[in-house]
């Protein structure tokens, strides 16, 4: 099991995180390779990234993307990938 620490995010909040995870969102996030994504405006960013910032913000957590059906970069083809189904919420825009 991995090791929880507690740490101080910045903002003068303490958090509990994976210790061997500290720190590395983006590495692990397919929002930093993904075109949808433009931190410096919240107009042009991806509506997904945006709800999820809005929970981080909510929250106070760290929410990076594993899996998505909205991803835009490059990405190797996988034969036995398999479709994965996802409902649209009916009040998002399209990106
Ligand atoms: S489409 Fe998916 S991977 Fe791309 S920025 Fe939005 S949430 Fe991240």
């Amino acid at each position: 099991m991995a090791k929880v620490i507690k740490v101080d995010n910045g903002n003068g909040t303490f958090v509990f995180v994976k210790k061997d995870l500290k720190g590395k969102e983006d590495g692990i996030s397919l929002c930093s390779q993904c075109p949808k994504r433009n931190k410096d405006s919240r107009y042009s960013n991806c509506h997904i990234s945006n709800k999820i910032y809005e929970l981080e913000m909510l929250f106070g957590l760290k929410l990076p993307v594993l899996e998505c059906p909205s991803y835009n970069g490059e990405f190797e083809d996988v034969a036995d990938a398999k479709p994965v189904q996802v409902e649209k919420d009916s009040t998002e825009e399209e990106v």
